[in-house]
């Protein structure tokens, strides 16, 4: 079977960033299973993964644009603390949610300098191109109720129900 759409795929991957840093992966736990053409991985990798079969391992190289975007400075704003409402101390790193046009959004802090918070919409990884370390554990057919849904049920995927 090869994976196209709508097939139920588990993988296990290794994400490394440009230095060669790992910032995730999942090795060690159990693989990662998405449902292929419904947008539930970045879309560079989910191209790089159309027409593999099971065992098939490889290297992709996705760019911002295929992965979390390119950053925008327009999400970048300054903030005065008082708008952490029972935040005990704000600190460069923390994550918000924060709520936006678009809906809910996370944020990070950049910088704190007196009253004036720096946060950034961007995604964590927005502007980064990713490295994947890819191997093809298993695809099957996606049944009707994860097809509704748009997720994986079972080992892997949501355990809601
Ligand atoms: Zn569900």
């Amino acid at each position: 079977m090869l994976i196209s759409l709508h097939k139920v795929v588990h993988l296990h991957y290794t994400l490394t960033n440009e230095e060669g840093d790992v910032l995730d992966s999942s090795r060690g736990d159990e693989p990662l299973a998405y449902i292929h053409g419904m947008g539930n991985i970045i879309s560079g990798l989910e191209e790089a993964l159309t027409g593999r079969r099971v065992g098939d391992r490889f290297q992709v190289s996705v760019p911002p644009e295929e992965a979390y975007g390119v950053r925008d400075d327009e999400l970048v704003q300054i903030v005065p603390k008082s708008s952490f409402e029972g935040v005990k101390e704000v600190l460069p790193g923390m994550q918000f949610r924060a709520e936006s046009a678009d809906g809910m959004q996370l944020v990070t802090v950049l910088d704190v300098a007196g009253d004036s918070v720096t946060l950034d919409g961007n995604h964590p990884m927005a502007g980064m191109t990713l490295n994947f370390d890819v191997e093809v554990t298993e695809i099957r057919d996606a049944t009707p109720a994860e097809l509704e849904h748009g997720h994986v049920h079972g080992p892997g995927g949501h355990r809601h129900h």
